[in-house]
């Protein structure tokens, strides 16, 4: 550190350095922004982000003074982790090394809008941005589950997919990020602007490649969306369902969520549009196609059991705040103990493949499936809860998927590499060099894939048994490497 001994004197120079720069130690701030949701997935991870704190958080009102923040903590070697709502949940918002957290809330609003795409400040909350494109007759083409809460930049870099999936694919796919505005964290900060497939260098970063000012997004035709929930005899008719209405294309449908009876149970909500012991689908759908996903349910023995405007239905929801990430929330809020193990289907009898790891692995598991198109293909994303609270019961159970073909990702860490939802590959990690040149940004979370560290560290999360997504469909070609 440059005439700073230790990491308090080191911040203090910060705050010389950048003096229009708010930038607060307050414990209980300081606390409240060093922390996001890791701990909804289950003990393993709570116990492997647990105690991280920031030294102080900044709040630039603007680009400029983001700037000037970035070159004073490179200047005195201080840890910078970029920060949206905080709403992530892979640990990736945790700041291991300390540092200065740099809330981006205030740095937000609309650049522009047409027809085709919407440029944003980086902390633009994500309603925000469909407000904007509403009376244009547009919308974002894909939102997590987490809209309500989440910012533009913290999407794009901690997010993967999420409503609107099962047509547009994931954030990874070549046109659902158009452009990114980075800051490099080096003492004199460059502003990059990526496009098109370099985008990818920074989308599921976790925060370690740089600050993003800006993100450009693509824009598609808005909807008088309705929560439609279908009543199935047994989970296979409604993943089979599911699987159908993915491939529906003169169906406009934004998202569907299968579940099992004991999940249903827990979207306390909906109870009455949930008949006991019977699986469900909910779905959402453009008024124009009800009917055409009505006759699709039909056929697998389903009917529909609420048919409302987006919304309207009890307390309120939107629909999706049952699904995606949300799911496990409503299950956790009855089961505490829970662990979520998070896979892809094989594409070769999914709904087979899933009642055959359900049987091999027994005991009590809640199952709830997005529907979503991975690598251009139907490939739904199975969220299986299971008791967090019994020891090695997640290296069980994803051990069993894995052995069936499924794909799990190891959500239990806070370092991003091979078995993560999308690895972090060598063009990443060269643009991270690049950009981050002193390992300052979002320091400690970029896994070291060259180590087994299975061999090395006796970890539940480093026993699990994980693919990751990305690099099996990389090496078989289906997805390009990023
Ligand atoms: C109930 C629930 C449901 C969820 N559902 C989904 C879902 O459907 N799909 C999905 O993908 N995710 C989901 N998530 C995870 C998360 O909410 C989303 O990914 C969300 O978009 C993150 O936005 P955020 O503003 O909270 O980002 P944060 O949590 O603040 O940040 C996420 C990551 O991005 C980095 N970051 C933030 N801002 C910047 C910036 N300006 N420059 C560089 N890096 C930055 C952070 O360092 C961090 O690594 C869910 C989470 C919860 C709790």
């Amino acid at each position: 550190m440059t005439g700073a001994s230790t990491r308090a004197d080191a911040i203090e120079a910060v705050r010389r350095d950048a003096p229009g720069v708010p930038i607060t130690d307050d414990a209980e701030l300081v606390r409240r922004r060093s922390t996001d949701r890791s701990a909804m997935l289950g003990p393993i991870m709570a116990s492997e982000v647990g105690g991280s704190l920031a030294d102080a958080v900044a709040i630039p009102a603007d680009e400029a003074e983001l700037i000037a923040l970035v070159a004073a903590c490179v200047r005195h070697e201080v840890p910078v982790v970029p920060r949206g709502a905080g709403t992530s949940n892979f640990g990736q918002s945790i700041p291991l090394e300390g540092g200065i957290v740099i809330d981006t809330s205030r740095i937000r609003g609309v650049l522009r809008i047409d027809a085709d795409h919407v440029r944003v400040r980086a902390g633009t909350l994500l309603p925000a941005i469909d407000e904007a494109a509403r009376p244009i007759g547009r919308e974002l083409r894909i939102h997590p589950s987490s809209k309500r809460m989440s910012t533009a930049a913290g999407f794009v870099v901690g997010g993967h997919g999420g409503v609107g999936s099962m047509r547009h694919g994931g954030l990874a796919d070549l046109g659902n990020v158009q452009g990114l505005r980075v800051i490099t964290v080096e003492e004199e900060p460059r502003a990059l602007e990526l496009r098109g497939r370099d985008t990818g260098l920074v989308q599921f970063s976790f925060g370690m490649a740089g600050i993003v000012t800006e993100v450009e997004f693509p824009l598609t035709v808005s909807h008088a969306w309705r929560d439609v929930i279908v009543s199935f005899p047994t989970l296979a008719d409604a993943m089979h369902f599911g699987d159908d209405l993915t491939r529906a294309d003169g169906l406009d449908v934004k998202n569907c969520m299968p579940m099992e009876p004991g999940m249903a149970s827990y979207l306390t909500p909906l109870q009455a549009h949930l008949p006991t012991g019977r699986a469900a689908a909910l779905c959402m759908v453009a008024p124009a196609s009800v009917e055409g996903l009505t006759d699709l349910a039909a056929e697998r023995g389903g009917h529909v059991t609420m048919d409302v405007a987006m919304g309207d239905g009890p307390r309120s929801f939107p629909g999706y705040e049952y699904t995606w990430g949300h799911a496990m929330w409503w299950l956790r809020k009855g089961q505490p103990e829970l662990a979520e193990v998070l896979f892809l289907l094989p594409e070769r009898d999914p709904v087979g493949t899933l009642d055959e790891l359900l049987s091999r692995v027994g005991g009590e598991c809640w199952v709830s499936s997005t529907c979503q198109r991975f690598a251009g293909r139907p490939a739904p994303q199975v969220a299986l809860g299971v008791d967090g609270s019994v020891p090695g019961r997640v290296v069980e159970v994803s051990a069993a998927a894995e052995a069936l073909d499924c794909l799990v990702v190891n959500i239990h860490q806070a370092k991003l590499g091979s078995a993560s939802i999308r690895d972090f590959g060598p063009q990443q990690r060269a643009f991270k060099a690049a950009v981050d040149p002193r390992g300052l940004c979002n320091p400690g979370h970029l896994a070291d894939d060259l180590v087994d560290d299975r061999d090395t560290d006796g970890s539940e999360s480093a026993r699990l048994v994980a693919s990751g997504w990305s690099s099996r469909w990389s090496t078989s070609g289906e997805q390009p490497a990023r």
